[in-house]
């Protein structure tokens, strides 16, 4: 068999990578594999949210240009993928990190990230969300930003692209013949597909695939998990934004929970728990469904599936919420039947992507998606298939290669900063 390219991985990136191959560049003989049916390890579990706030040049410009692609693909589509843009809300009861919110919106505007709406005290931000605690000193409310259906996106494009003349291979690339330097073949279930061209879009894989063509990734990965549960009693309004709690909390249980707990070993638990406890509701106007994270876990490991279980992430993460919307404490004596699932953040040491070329002629990588990668999907695609086409690139295209880790001031930079923007 021959082919003009071969994407590894038919997850939202390389689903992305083909549709823009294929349909955007008309580029002919484009096949797809994975041993999965499309779409269902990381990028059907993810909470499905986009935005343009990001704390650094390159992101805002990547994710401006995947939302300008996502509102694009909403209209030809029909808004197949129930594109939303009710923003998220960032939540604080301490003045010290209201007045730091405040000063980092300035500096995300002028990168070109917002609208955003600022709430200077508690009064006004409750007068626009009632439902929120009356600790709460003020917030933010990023305002290019939402969620849509990634499951559905994915479909939509690869519906596209199959139509389009995309084969899709149900198979593993598990070996890549690059003798000479540049990419000869890939061999996918024994197998073996003639191609110059090969991409790496294997999330949580990428660092198994690039040893395929002897490329060690800087990448590792760490263990998200989500909770859904039925809002029966319609506390939180199906308008509400995504809203985040940007402080750290120490949750409140009992005596007998507590000496439970410390039984249990669950320190965690019984700890400052750390921020970014947060909500978004799911489905529309007649939904009662909730989505709630909370990452206290911080479990760095090799992905391997089953996920680690924690069978009191349900009742954590309510406990949480209900830090930030009072009204969901009757839902602690009697916890919602819950439904939880998640995956791998798969991420470089400063949370920002790769989309680049690998190793030897002809291979190419996108992946290190972390928590953004079904809101990035579509401009790091356009951005893989340019740099496939020979095409012009845009500014950002720099960022997202792995020549920057050789370059001194880069690496001075992001020992500076922490991983802000990241939830
Ligand atoms: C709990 C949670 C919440 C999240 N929330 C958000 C969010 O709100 N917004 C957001 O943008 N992102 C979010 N994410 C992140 C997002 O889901 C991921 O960044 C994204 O799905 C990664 O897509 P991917 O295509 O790189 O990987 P995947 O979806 O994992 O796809 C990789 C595919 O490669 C295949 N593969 C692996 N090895 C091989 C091989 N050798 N040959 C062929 N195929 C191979 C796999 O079978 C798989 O199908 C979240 C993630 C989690 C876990």
């Amino acid at each position: 068999m021959k082919a003009g390219a071969v994407v590894c991985g038919a997850g939202i990136a390389g689903v992305a990578t083909a549709f823009q191959l294929v349909v955007e560049q008309g580029m002919r003989d484009v096949v797809l594999v994975d041993p999965l049916p499309p779409l269902t390890l990381t990028s059907d579990k993810s909470s499905e949210c986009y935005r343009n706030w990001w704390p650094n040049a390159p992101m805002v410009g990547l994710m401006n240009r995947s939302i300008d692609l996502l509102e694009d693909y909403a209209h030809r589509s029909g808004n197949a993928f129930h594109l939303t843009r009710h923003g998220y809300l960032y939540v604080t009861a301490d003045r010290d990190r209201l007045s730091a919110m405040e000063a980092e919106a300035g500096l995300i505007t002028d990168l070109g990230g917002g609208p955003h709406d600022f709430y200077a005290d508690g009064d006004r931000l409750r007068a626009h969300f009632p439902f929120l605690t009356e600790s709460a000193v003020g917030g933010l409310h990023a305002r290019r930003a939402g969620w849509f259906s990634a499951q559905q996106l994915g479909a939509w494009m690869l519906a596209e692209a199959k139509a389009a003349g995309l084969e899709l291979i149900k198979g593993e690339a598990t070996s890549i013949d690059s003798s000479g330097d540049r990419i000869r073949s890939v061999t996918v279930d024994g197998a073996t597909i003639e191609t110059p061209v090969v991409i790496n879009a294997a999330g949580p894989m990428v660092k198994k695939v690039a040893r395929l063509v002897g490329v060690d990734l800087p990448v590792y990965s760490e263990v998200h998990i989500k909770v859904a549960f039925r809002d029966h009693l319609r506390v939180i309004p199906r308008a509400s934004p995504m809203v985040i709690w940007t402080d750290p909390q120490q949750l409140d249980w009992s005596k007998e929970e507590r000496s439970g707990l410390e039984e249990m070993g669950r320190d965690d638990l019984l700890n400052e728990m750390p921020p970014m406890c947060h909500y978004r509701p799911e489905g529309g106007v007649g939904s009662e469904w909730i989505v709630g994270l909370w990452e206290y876990h911080r479990l760095i490991q090799e992905p391997v599936w089953p996920l680690p279980d924690d069978s009191l992430y349900p009742e954590a993460v309510m406990r949480g919420l209900t830090t930030l919307v009072p009204g969901l404490r009757p839902y602690l004596d009697h916890l919602p039947q819950p439904v939880v699932d998640g995956g791998y953040y798969t991420k470089t040491r400063e949370n920002r992507p790769l989309v680049t070329r690998l190793g030897p002629a002809g291979s190419y990588l996108i992946g290190a998606f972390s928590g953004f990668g079904v809101m990035a999907a579509a401009a790091a695609g356009e951005l893989l298939a340019q740099l496939v086409t020979g095409r012009e690139l845009p500014v950002y295209a720099r960022s997202f290669g792995l020549d920057r880790y050789q370059d001194p001031s880069y690496l001075a930079e992001i020992d500076a900063v922490s991983n802000t923007g990241q939830i």
